[in-house]
């Protein structure tokens, strides 16, 4: 199977994804193809749903495509405790040609499973708390673009609705 990424507006991307019950050899091939997309991709962070499997599964290599060091897999990621609030600049594979400043919680706290089905608690801040809460959000099929003004994301639907279809006005 040849998984690709998958873009907005595709109905995958919006809708909540399945806990992963098994860690079986699907899930470890969906891992593999992930890891390479996002790197092929050069993004820091990947959700299943993006590659058009609703499943609770992320990627992070928050050291990029060119170190390739720090890949971490979070399985059924969930955020048990927030603190404070930062802003960023956020883009996403899945959007095309679009980026926006995002409030998010400055330092989170998570507890997943990792591949070997072990759980792990994990609390950080910064860019990891950010694409931490990026990646978490596809997984309940929200997007960026979702946290962004009703103006500017009305602006974007105009302009994408015109990529998507240039014959459009
Ligand atoms: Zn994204």
């Amino acid at each position: 199977m040849s998984r690709k990424l998958i873009t907005y507006p595709n109905p995958v991307l919006l809708q909540p994804a399945r806990p992963v019950e098994q860690i079986d050899d699907f899930i470890h091939l969906l891992v593999e193809d992930m890891t390479r997309l996002m790197y092929e991709n050069r993004g820091i962070g990947l959700a299943a749903p993006q590659v058009g499997e609703s499943l609770r599964v992320v990627t992070v290599d928050l050291s990029g495509p060119d170190n390739q060091e720090e890949l971490t897999v979070y399985i059924n990621p969930e955020i048990i405790h927030t603190e404070g609030e930062i802003t960023s600049e956020e883009g996403c594979l899945s959007v095309m040609g679009y980026q926006s400043r995002v409030s998010r919680f400055e330092k989170i706290k998570i507890r997943a499973r990792n591949l070997e089905g072990q759980e792990v608690v994990q609390e950080g801040e910064g860019l990891w708390a950010i694409c931490m809460q990026h990646e978490i959000d596809h997984l309940n099929g929200k997007l960026f673009i979702d946290h962004v003004s009703r103006l500017k994301r009305a602006i974007y639907e105009k302009k994408l609705s015109k990529w998507l279809d240039p014959k459009k006005e």
